[in-house]
């Protein structure tokens, strides 16, 4: 692994010294992701002062070595260097530590999409002769470059980085760290290059990485940009690829199996195995920056031939006895196995089992990989190791994890114990994890062909969202009531959590137990309490809604009985201004002054709120704006009499979008979080939830014959059918059947016929040509669910509850 020394970065800020010579071996800027803090440095990027400080106290009590801070903050237990711009003094870090490679030939890769691909098949590629430093995963940002560098080390003989975007001014940093002798620009989106103009700003941003490249590698499909980078690069050597005659490296034509090209004057013809356009550029690519580097056609024609198909995806399920499945896709090197095992150990923080397979890499660089990744696994605790790939008995390493190696996948799945993975959480990483697929299936019990995908990168947008609609000091409280809408039963809170959302609510107290026994340790509000929630409430710390003074005074004999005097008890009380559900109606306010007053010693009133009865749009506008009036009146009268400071909330999801104004400290998004909004709004959102299934059984049907119960439907002339696996008892209502609601395969519309069984559900395909397995779109961004409420005459919260536990719950990233 490695190391760094405090005194180098202490030095790189220019402004004082440190006279050590204490090592470091990691750089951590998300505390959470902090499993073994003596090895590393906390680097705190956070602009707000009062989070900075909660998170250098969390980076101190998990023992980090040094701690760069933007703000002063008084600290004795370990060295603080303070830096205006904690990214900035990252960067610089990694620059000067950089610049001691000078043999390193370095690639820089920028462009709209295509960059990870590009970078992870150029890997592939080229590691059979060079060891080789490649970011990881899609580390191609202004924090994900600078610790993507510092992973080199003398061994490597290339480096392959790829280089993002979000603002301008970035690009400068990232090509003065890296100075790439090598640059390529994939793909820019067919919509920017239309309104080139536009963006031309963006194109220009980022061509600043190839400002001292020697040679340029552009896909470009128009004139405009073609005479611009030839305008713009006179220094450099400038390889134009694309499908247009003015290209050097030019894709003629492509037919099945085999794709024609030209380079420069010469024609080609190779044998691909991809189908898919866009991603032929990306092979052309690949094979213009192979050729430049010497290799000759035969070889990259064997070299594309065993190309690994790249996925890229995190996907995260519950298996067989209790555990928790992560597969991993992205390419296998030191940081990317990092950011894996961080993630999984704070989101499940179990028995560990990890499973590595990757065989592409050549020998002698595998070996050094392993190596390097089960050092690191030294410093962490994890329950076993399986390692899986080509060894031999004289490679020894040091473990102290107890780990097993395998060089034949059959081998290892004849030897894995499926009982030992009981309440575990395993990794399974590596590119070649499609060899494990059967493997993996029967470990997350994958019986049914039905599964819900929920998208957490949509989770993120959509609370990032939220949040910039917000107030920076305004709180956010997430719904997750009902097993968070019927989602899941624990792990979106999980992910909410990790999304560092600052408040949970649920309805009973036994969802908040469920909540407290997976390792969630935010604070929970819990809205229906009664007699039995009791002792739940109080040994599992959660925060209860008091909504009358009945209940107000069970819990306070509750807490006397219990002598729960070590700190005060949170409540939360709600006032009814017009929902007349639960609460305190404004004449009782008196009586609940009296009663808090006489038990201050019990209980700290930590939030005083009320729900608004319509905010879907703005036609009750005045009566939402009384149902506000006489709730700042109650409010206002608690904190006079009883000299506290509460959090004040009212708005759920569509409040923040029609009533931001009243936002006060704190608002509660439930269905938001899902990107369902009922308005025209909801394009700013992204789509969570994709229910999907695959066809069991296709069968022809003559003209005149009937499909399910009650022969409600008729066929009308020869068609095929499909049944899919999913029914009324999976939430799918009866009144989708009948041709009133299509399905999606492959974009393409198919309509339910007949009734809608209880497991089961017929679809018309007519005349296509699909096979049994096909996968169909039950709902999804393009098919929403919406429509779906809409047909159904209820509430797409009524549509996402009424998701059946036995479906298969995915969380996937991609
Ligand atoms: C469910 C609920 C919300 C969230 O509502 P959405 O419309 O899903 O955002 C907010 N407040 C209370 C009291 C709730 O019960």
């Amino acid at each position: 692994m490695n190391c760094f020394s405090l005194y180098d970065l202490w030095k790189c800020s220019n402004q004082n010294f440190i006279y050590t010579n204490k090592l470091f071996y990691e750089i951590f800027f998300d505390t959470r992701c902090i499993i073994n803090g003596k090895i590393g440095v906390y680097f705190c990027f956070e602009k707000n002062f009062d989070q900075a400080k909660n998170y250098i106290n969390e980076a101190i009590e998990k023992q980090v070595i040094a701690i760069v801070s933007p703000f002063k903050i008084n600290i004795k237990k370990c060295p603080i260097l303070i830096y205006h711009n904690p990214i900035q003094l990252l960067q610089k870090f990694a620059k000067k530590y950089f610049s001691q490679f000078e043999h390193l030939k370095k690639i820089a890769i920028t462009g709209s999409n295509g960059k990870t691909i590009v970078k992870e098949w150029l890997f592939q590629c080229l590691n059979d002769h060079y060891s080789i430093i490649h970011s990881p995963n899609n580390y191609n940002s202004q924090i994900g470059v600078p610790l993507a560098v510092l992973q080199t080390q003398y061994k490597h003989k290339i480096g392959i980085f790829e280089c993002g975007i979000s603002l301008p001014n970035e690009m400068k940093n990232i090509e003065n760290i890296i100075q790439p002798h090598i640059g390529i620009l994939t793909n820019i989106n067919k919509k920017h290059v239309e309104n080139f103009s536009c963006t031309k700003q963006l194109i220009e941003e980022k061509c600043l990485l190839f400002n001292n490249v020697k040679t340029i590698f552009c896909y470009c499909n128009n004139y405009f940009m073609y005479n611009f980078f030839k305008e713009k690069f006179k220094k450099q050597e400038i390889i134009i690829i694309g499908e247009k005659k003015f290209c050097d490296i030019q894709l003629c034509f492509f037919k099945k199996n085999y794709i024609y090209i030209r380079i420069f004057s010469k024609k080609y013809c190779f044998k691909v195995q991809i189908q898919n356009r866009n991603i032929l550029f990306n092979l052309l690519i690949l094979i213009s920056v192979l050729y430049h580097l010497g290799f000759s056609t035969i070889a990259i024609q064997e070299k594309i031939l065993r190309l690994q198909p790249i996925t890229m995806c995190l996907k995260i399920t519950h298996g067989i006895f209790n555990s928790m499945i992560m597969c991993d896709t992205y390419g296998l090197n030191l940081l990317s196995m990092k950011i894996a095992i961080n993630k999984l150990k704070y989101l499940f923080n179990k028995k560990t089992i990890i499973i590595i397979i990757d065989s592409l890499l050549n020998k002698k660089s595998y070996f050094n990989l392993y190596k390097d990744i089960i050092n690191f696994l030294n410093s962490i605790i994890v329950d076993h190791i399986f390692l899986i790939g080509q060894f031999k008995k004289k490679h020894k390493i040091i473990s102290t994890n107890s780990i097993s190696f395998f060089v034949s996948i059959n081998s290892f799945i004849n030897s894995f114990n499926k009982v030992n993975i009981s309440n575990a959480s395993i990794l399974i990483k590596g590119y070649q994890i499609f060899k494990l697929k059967k493997f993996i299936n029967t470990l997350e019990n994958q019986s049914h062909n039905t599964l819900l995908e929920i998208n957490l990168n949509s989770i993120y947008h959509n609370i990032k969202f939220f949040r910039n609609c917000l107030n920076k000091r305004t709180k956010i409280m997430a719904m997750v009531k009902a097993n968070a809408y019927g989602i899941s039963e624990y792990q979106i809170a999980k992910f909410l959590q990790y999304y560092k959302i600052d408040y949970l609510c649920v309805a009973y107290s036994d969802e908040g137990v469920i909540l407290r026994q997976n390792g969630i340790y935010i604070p929970i509000m819990v809205m229906n309490i009664s007699n039995n929630s009791y002792d739940d409430i109080i040994n599992y710390n959660l925060e209860p809604e008091i909504y009358s003074l009945k209940i107000l005074t069970i819990f306070l004999n509750k807490l006397k009985e219990k002598k729960y005097i070590k700190k005060k008890f949170s409540i939360h009380i709600k006032i009814d201004t017009g929902m007349h559900r639960l609460g305190f109606q404004k004449f009782e306010i008196h009586n609940l002054i009296k009663k808090i007053k006489k038990n201050m010693l019990y209980i700290d009133v930590k939030s005083i709120f009320t729900h608004l009865v319509a905010t879907e749009n703005k036609k009750d506008y005045n009566f939402i704006l009384k149902q506000i009036n006489l709730f700042e009146q109650c409010y206002k009268q608690i904190i006079e009499q009883l000299d506290c400071n509460p959090l004040k909330h009212v708005l759920n999801t569509h409040g923040v979008i029609n009533y931001l104004n009243y936002q006060f400290d704190m608002v509660r998004i439930g269905i938001g979080i899902y990107g369902l909004l009922s308005n025209n709004n909801k394009h700013v959102l992204k789509n969570v939830i994709t229910l999907k299934s695959k066809i069991s059984q296709i069968i022809c049907l003559k003209k005149g014959d009937s499909v399910g119960y009650n022969r409600i439907f008729i066929a009308k002339k020869n068609i095929k059918i499909g049944t899919l696996p999913i029914g009324y008892a999976d939430g799918i209502f009866r009144k989708l059947g009948n041709t009133n609601f299509s399905v999606l395969i492959n974009n393409k519309k198919i309509k339910i016929i007949g009734a809608i069984c209880m497991d089961m559900m017929m679809i018309n395909i007519k005349q296509n040509n699909y096979n049994e397995g096909q996968e169909v779109i039950i709902y999804g961004e393009k098919n929403s669910i919406n429509n779906i409420a809409k047909l159904c005459e209820t509430i797409p919260y009524e549509i996402l509850t009424s998701i059946s536990v036995r479906i298969k719950r995915i969380f996937i990233e991609i």
